[in-house]
């Protein structure tokens, strides 16, 4: 059994859960309110990664599963795996794990949530009514899997400054004329046409990138090809980490290793070198051969997101699913109708085939 923190009201003893937009706890039962103490989170903070990864722990975060005992109703009960705030399955005690006992690294902040769970549900409901391509009976047949779970999640943020020589190729377009054997009134006869041609050179040359704050995973829970969705946040409304944020809702632990998750935030940023590249490069086509980047000033900040999370079932399948809660948007897994996505097929060939026959009467 593990020690846990629980927040409870002065007044009347009741469960304190962290009021949504108002960075307080606040009584489930009476409304007493007590405000948190905790400073916006300064955005430049940032720990040195070369010296952190020179420490193993952070290599392989070990699962865990703590065990703890309900101090409301009694209950032994296990956190889920890698979580560690969550209440009480049998009577909703709030509980929140150190972070300490299991992790090197403490969350750096903490994005609070902004958006209510209804403010969630529909957003869900917005989000599957627009999708398109999506089968019609989606909307009226998409049945929540499980109810909706209001879950901080643990991201990485990556600075670093980076210097890349490339080799590659400029595409220059050029016009030139050629003849073309042409029948004319049934003699073949040379005209003129003009072309489009690319004459391509060899380049190389240094570029360097500035990044700040590139937004990484630090969950499992998620599939990876969320990443992208999950880098938009507002940084600036981060708060310095204080476990009162978590009450009333779970929390993970990172399970993402440091240089794991500097990995993937290598890919982010190799993207947007490859573009500074192409811009280096220029002209009208570039053909990128090799880029060799090295990485300096590298920081890192261990945050914890705020998400809504479910999924829903639709023909035997489950599709996941995640709200951003502080900005209400959905992002997640769906099914496509094969049979709106070829009838649009069609009907753009259709389309695609009548301009032809018409432009060439
Ligand atoms: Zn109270
Ligand atoms: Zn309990």
């Amino acid at each position: 059994m593990i020690a846990y923190t629980h927040f409870k009201c002065n007044q009347c003893g009741s469960d304190l859960d962290y009021a949504i937009g108002l960075h307080s706890l606040k009584c489930v039962s009476c409304g007493e309110v007590d405000p948190i103490e905790a400073s916006p989170l300064d955005m430049y903070l940032a720990h040195d990664y070369k010296s952190a990864i020179s420490d193993i722990d952070y290599f392989d975060p070990q699962n865990v599963n703590h065990e703890l005992k309900c101090e409301n109703c009694g209950a032994n009960f296990m956190l889920p795996v890698n979580v560690h705030a969550e209440e009480c399955p049998y009577c909703d005690l709030n509980v929140v794990v150190p972070v300490e006992l299991s992790r090197k690294l403490e969350p750096d902040g903490v994005i609070p949530f902004e958006i209510h769970q209804h403010q969630a549900e529909s957003a869900f409901d917005q989000w599957i009514g627009g999708l398109w391509f999506a089968p019609s009976a989606l909307k009226r047949k998409a049945i929540q899997a499980q109810s909706i779970l209001g879950s901080y999640m643990p991201m990485w943020a990556f600075d670093a400054q980076v210097y890349s020589s490339y080799s590659g190729q400029r595409g220059d377009n050029y016009t030139t004329t050629i003849h073309v054997p042409t029948k004319v009134n049934g003699r073949t006869v040379m005209k003129k046409q003009t072309v489009v041609k690319i004459r391509w050179r060899y380049k190389s040359g240094k570029v360097h990138n500035s990044f700040d704050d590139v937004m990484t995973m630090g969950t499992e829970t998620l599939p990876v090809k969320f990443q992208n969705f999950l880098s938009d946040w507002d940084l600036f409304k981060t708060r310095e980490y204080n476990n009162k944020y978590l009450s009333g809702f779970r929390s993970e632990l990172y399970q993402i290793g440091l240089p794991e998750a500097f990995n993937l935030a290598k890919d982010v940023m190799h993207r947007t070198i490859r573009s500074t590249v192409r811009r280096d490069i220029g002209g009208d086509h570039q053909r990128i051969d090799h880029i060799d980047s090295v990485y300096q000033q590298v920081g890192f900040k261990l945050l914890l997101a705020p998400m809504w999370i479910s999924a829903f079932n639709y023909k035997d399948k489950t599709y996941r699913y995640v709200i951003n809660g502080q900005n209400g948007k959905a992002h997640g897994e769906r099914p496509y109708s094969v049979f709106k996505i070829v009838g649009t097929v069609l009907a753009v060939a259709t389309l695609v085939g009548l301009i032809y026959v018409f432009s060439h009467y």
